[in-house]
């Protein structure tokens, strides 16, 4: 199912994290796409909320690292592909982390979208205006009895 979300700002993109990390269960991949400032990492910020990373742990794209890694009720992997060319997916080494106790999630994943397989959860972030974003979540466990 596809979901549309507009968010009057970031702490309502926060808040969207949040209620989809209840549904998540361990072994997705989250997939973000969207412009540099549409909120990717705002969304991450808020699923980690979610599922209990300890509020003192920076959520923020890794840089000198090649992945983030946050203890949590499951725990998270954070990538991002910015600047890296699609084969650069191959040297994170997140194929480690693919299995049911951890969630992984990707900014600019389209710049690898052959990569990703299983579990999948695409969201997608649109720039409306300064404070305002269109969330656009798709993927198995997007349910509408979730969202009421
Ligand atoms: P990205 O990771 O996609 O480059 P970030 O999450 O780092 O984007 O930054 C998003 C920026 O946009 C932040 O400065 C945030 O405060 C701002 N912002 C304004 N409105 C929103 C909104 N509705 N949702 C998310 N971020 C917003
Ligand atoms: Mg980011």
């Amino acid at each position: 199912m596809i979901k549309e979300i507009i968010t009057g700002s970031p702490q309502e993109t926060f808040s969207v994290g949040e209620k989809v990390a209840v549904l998540l269960k361990g072994g997705e991949t989250i997939l973000l796409t969207g412009d540099l400032g549409a909120g990717k990492t705002m969304f991450v910020k808020g699923i980690a909320s979610g599922l209990g990373v300890d509020p003192l742990t920076p959520v923020v794209s890794p840089t000198f690292t090649l992945i983030n890694l946050y203890k949590a009720r499951i725990d998270i992997v954070h990538a991002d592909l910015y600047r890296l060319d699609p084969e650069g997916i191959f040297g994170l080494g997140i194929e480690e982390y693919m299995d049911n106790s951890h969630i992984i999630m990707v900014e600019w994943a389209d710049i690898s979208e052959g990569y990703f397989k299983g579990n999948l959860l695409r969201i997608k972030i649109e720039y409306l205006e300064q404070n305002r974003r269109k969330i656009i979540l798709g993927g198995n466990i997007i349910r509408e009895e979730n969202w009421r």
